[in-house]
């Protein structure tokens, strides 16, 4: 299972409808679990039934999305079976009996009452508690899977907002060929001055061809623009001009998503681990003064393929939050700030001076296997497997622990 988060955006009149089918959900819950204890020898289907006789007599539980109802008792259910293997089993002290919920956090729908827009990001409720069209707030975006892949979509409340999560289910035959464990892991940083740099000292280069493209594009923009006549129908040379352009444009983007690509796949076919920034927040700090596009566009590709081969493929693929990775020292975790023309990292622990990048790189790949957070659920990725921040040497490349999942 990978879940896949995104805040959600809407008005309040939304929130309250999902707060509403979230009591709803709650409702259910209760109403089957006093079902199964008034009841002698109730079955899974009888309870079943028995939500089907909550919709007909409560028109606030029928205004639900029948899967979500479905959801709820099923959770119910769960509940009950484990309360019963526990007393099969005859577990010691507690046996989990199942108790009534009083702060249920979320909604969840199978597959409908539901629909994504890919393009726009939103997402629509469509039962009868009128939730409608929200906006999904986050970096990933929804080309990494199909929509028949989406088992089921949960609204979660918490704190700080409300978070959809898409509960994605890999096919095994998308997932094959499976790949040997390399017993390798990775953590790359796209610096300024290669597409990027990885944990193991090796840089790759950014192809001329990006710069050249970049060029070219330029200029036909120009020419295009001096063609451009305002108030008035183009000219067929506009027209010719803006057809180049835009034709420019499509290789350009078509090659750098080809370069992503060979790339992405390299790094998932050698490591069982890819680690990488989360780099919104490095985003902020770095574009002030620097040309940004080149480097920008390239990342967010690498970063969707490596994604995307990782799921594919069965890989852990890691994002972890980006701040001081630059300016940490990966071998006694000594803050050295540097400028933005500091190409090295220089520590007095006795470290030998290191590229920036590749000291960058090291802390990445540490932050990745010691636990301190990825972008993925802990549901998914067991991080501790991967053993404590020591067994990672500066300069080596070994990962103790195996893969969980
Ligand atoms: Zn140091």
């Amino acid at each position: 299972m990978f879940i896949l988060e995104y805040k959600l955006r809407g008005k309040e009149s939304q929130f309250r409808a999902i707060d509403e089918s979230i009591r709803t959900v709650q409702f259910v819950r209760n109403k089957c679990l006093r079902y199964w204890e008034d009841n002698k020898g109730v079955g899974q289907k009888d309870i079943y039934k028995h939500v089907t006789a909550l919709r007909k007599e409560f028109s606030f539980v029928k205004d639900l999305n029948s899967t979500a109802c479905q959801q709820a008792c099923e959770r119910t259910w769960t509940a009950i079976l484990k309360f019963y293997t526990n007393c099969k089993n005859n577990i010691r002290g507690k046996k989990g009996y199942p108790k009534y919920s009083k702060r249920t956090r979320s909604v969840e729908f199978k597959k409908s009452g539901w629909k994504l827009n890919h393009d726009t990001k939103r997402i629509t409720f469509s039962d009868g508690k009128n939730i409608g069209e929200l906006k999904l707030i986050g970096s990933r975006d929804l080309y990494y899977f199909q929509e028949w892949q989406i088992q089921r979509v949960r609204i979660v409340r918490r704190a700080d907002g409300y978070f959809v999560q898409l509960i994605l289910k890999l096919d095994p035959r998308d997932i094959t060929p499976q790949l040997e464990t390399t017993k390798k892991c990775v953590a790359i940083d796209v610096g300024l001055k290669y597409f990027y740099s990885d944990s193991n000292g090796e840089t790759v280069e950014c192809p001329k061809y990006y710069r050249q493209s970049e060029k070219r594009l330029n200029k036909l923009n120009r020419r295009k623009s001096r063609k451009f006549v305002k108030g008035q129908k183009q000219s067929n040379n506009y027209q010719k001009a803006r057809k180049k352009y835009a034709k420019g444009h499509l290789k350009a983007s078509r090659q750098r998503e080809e370069f992503a690509k060979e790339k992405a796949l390299r790094l998932i076919q050698s490591n069982d681990l890819v680690a990488y920034e989360d780099l919104k927040v490095k985003n902020l700090v770095r574009n002030k003064k620097l040309a940004k596009s080149i480097n920008d566009v390239a990342w967010s590709l690498l970063r969707k393929w490596i994604e995307y081969f990782g799921l594919k493929y069965g890989r852990l693929t890691i994002a972890v939050p980006p701040h001081h990775t630059t300016s940490d020292c990966p071998n006694c975790g000594k803050r050295v700030k540097k400028s933005l023309s500091t190409r090295t990292h220089v520590c007095d622990c006795g470290i030998p001076v290191l590229d920036r990048d590749y000291a960058a790189s090291l802390n990445i790949l540490k932050k990745a296997t010691s636990g301190h957070g990825g972008s993925w659920s802990n549901e998914i990725l067991d991080l501790n497997a991967w053993g404590d921040s020591t067994s990672i040497l500066v300069g080596s490349n070994t990962c103790q622990g195996k893969l969980s999942h």
